[in-house]
């Protein structure tokens, strides 16, 4: 990257897209950008532009960290509940057994596409990969 790649967008005039409210609504699957639109075209396929207001989102890179930020949210919540059912109570084997696979898989489904959404949020709101004003950059320099 040579430096005329380089932005920086608080001394731009570009218009500031305020984090906490693109991470806001990228975590309830709306669009980052008009808060109207949905993100999501199924479970966890982010759709190319956004219906209403047409933004792209084909840019994004969440990549591996909605589900690294699921485990760790999902994992923080079920293993003290786990240890303290176990010190506390002491229930049967099969309880565990029941118990904990089934709400780490309801937590993780329910947690999963709405931290992705957030992290496009944060991507949108960050200009980052794209996001930006600037015109379609092709990767392959064409
Ligand atoms: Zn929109």
């Amino acid at each position: 990257m040579d430096m005329s790649d380089v932005r920086i967008y608080e001394a731009s005039d570009a218009a500031p897209r305020p984090a906490l409210q693109s991470i806001a609504r990228g975590f309830g699957g709306a669009c980052p950008s008009c808060g109207l639109g949905r993100l999501f075209h199924r479970f966890l396929k982010v759709s190319d532009n956004c219906p209403e207001c047409g933004e792209a989102f084909h840019h994004h890179q969440a990549d591996d960290a909605p589900p690294y930020f699921t485990i760790m949210i999902v994992g923080h919540i079920v293993v003290p509940m786990m240890l303290w059912l176990e010190l506390n109570h002491l229930p049967p084997l099969w309880v565990h057994a029941i118990l904990w696979p089934a709400l780490t898989l309801v937590l993780s489904l329910w947690f999963l596409p709405r931290l992705k959404g957030a992290i496009v949020g944060w991507q949108w709101a960050l200009r980052m990969h794209g996001f930006g004003d600037e015109p379609e950059h092709d990767p392959r320099g064409l």
